[in-house]
């Protein structure tokens, strides 16, 4: 079993079974998810018995930086992980005035299928565990030799597909035994998953949530991502209502402006229709192009008129600042054209 995807609980419980002292546990979650321990024979501070129990049973997953790009525009840096079982993953470190932001991947591939995506274009290959969604933090802080504040689960994958191993990371990486970030310094964003909403909600932790909106109709939301087939707008705004009031928290949406598809006078209409009295936000994202996906972005000028439309409609509203983009560009492309060029 997977060590550094316990909760401390679990394993104060796993010391009780094996007659240990409780303060064992709080020596192997410090061990690992203060100082980056990845081998159990390194844990020096409990005894050589209990380190060989251990290993009977236990382990910490580990992985490799494969790749990485570092930005000449700015200071982004892309991680090519390679997995223990030979898959690929890719994290994004971002500076900003506040300090370093990373996005991580939170399934190898996404089942989603949202039509600009290279994520999706080989199907959901599985889930990361919570360690894996850890070590992509410990390894990027440990190469770059920064400290992180602010997490955002954006990379490959759909987060609510994925909610048990989530949930996981939360608990841990929010230990004051571990690392301690607060979770309102961390963003999970979605395409939709109307019952991962109600399941997150339920659980009200203060994390924000960040849905993929893309268009506010239907058909057309559909058109680009499929999950909108399934969760219409209704089910969608009604869930995220429910979120917002029951955690107190500010919705983000992302719009992605695909040029003469989603960047119109009655996609601002029906945005400003959709959104009255929410406590939201939109971000605005100029499309990056992929070449499965024959569209383009809208100028920069028809960028900054869709959000002055918005805000005079009362609806706070920014644009992405553009990062790395020289060094690939959206969720999955790097993994993906990885993938191609060693097929
Ligand atoms: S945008 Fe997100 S949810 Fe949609 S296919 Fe890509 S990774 Fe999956």
């Amino acid at each position: 079993m997977e060590l550094n995807s316990m909760k401390i609980n679990e394993i104060k419980e796993l010391m009780e079974e094996l007659g240990e002292k409780a303060y064992r546990a709080e020596q192997i979650f410090r061990f690992i998810h203060q100082h980056n321990g990845r081998d159990i024979a390194e844990l020096k501070q409990i005894p050589l018995d209990l380190r060989g129990k251990l290993k009977e049973n236990y382990f910490i997953s580990d992985m490799k930086i494969f790749k990485k790009f570092s930005s000449e525009q700015d200071s982004t840096v892309k991680f090519l992980y390679l997995l223990d079982d030979g898959n690929i993953i890719e994290s994004v470190v971002m500076k900003y005035e506040h300090g370093y932001s990373l996005c991580i991947s939170t399934q190898v591939g996404c089942r989603m299928g949202c039509s600009f995506c290279a994520s999706t274009k080989e199907g959901l290959v599985r889930n990361l565990t919570a360690g894996e969604l850890l070590n992509q933090l410990y390894l990027a802080e440990e190469d770059l030799n920064i400290r992180i504040s602010n997490i955002v689960l954006m990379g490959s994958g759909e987060p609510l597909d994925n909610l048990c191993n989530v949930d996981r990371f939360f608990d841990i990486i929010n230990h004051d035994k571990g690392r301690n970030i607060s979770l309102r310094n961390i963003t999970l964003s979605t395409c939709g998953v109307v019952p991962g909403i109600y399941e997150l909600a339920a659980k009200d932790i203060p994390i924000t949530l960040s849905i993929s909106l893309h268009s506010p109709f239907d058909e057309k939301r559909a058109e680009i991502m499929p999950i909108a087939k399934r969760y219409k707008l209704g089910e969608l705004l009604k869930a995220l209502k429910y979120y917002s009031e029951k955690t107190g928290r500010r919705i983000t949406f992302e719009y992605t402006l695909i040029e003469n598809e989603n960047d119109r006078e009655e996609d601002v209409r029906e945005m400003a229709r959709l959104m009255k009295g929410m406590l939201c936000h939109v971000n605005l994202i100029p499309l990056n192009p992929i070449k499965e996906y024959n569209k383009g972005r809208p100028e920069k000028k028809g960028v900054l008129s869709f959000q002055r439309k918005l805000l005079e409609f009362g609806i706070p509203t920014t644009i992405r600042r553009e990062m790395g983009s020289d060094i690939s560009a959206s969720c999955g492309q790097l993994r993906r054209s990885f993938i191609e060029h060693n097929k």
